[in-house]
């Protein structure tokens, strides 16, 4: 014979998937997280041949463009 009854193996079947809930739902946020930073460190830049839009690094002020390799000057913008 199996040595729990039914209560008390749904309230484990329960417990099991709150915890997975759980740890993917932490996952998820770390993840989230690490991509706002990349997306904080770089910038966006507009090419004015083709008005391309792509992200530089925010240290560069100046980048070719993927698409047509147009030099492109990223204008600071005023805070
Ligand atoms: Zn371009």
């Amino acid at each position: 014979m199996i040595g729990l009854d039914f209560y008390w193996a749904f309230v484990l079947y329960l417990a099991l998937w709150l915890v997975t809930i759980f740890v993917l739902w932490i996952r998820e946020l770390r993840r989230l997280r690490q991509y706002d930073l990349k997306i904080g460190k770089s910038e966006l830049c507009r090419c004015d041949k083709c008005k391309y839009n792509f992200l530089i690094e925010n240290n560069f002020n100046i980048a070719r463009c993927p698409r047509c390799n147009e030099m492109c000057i990223l204008r600071k913008r005023r805070k």
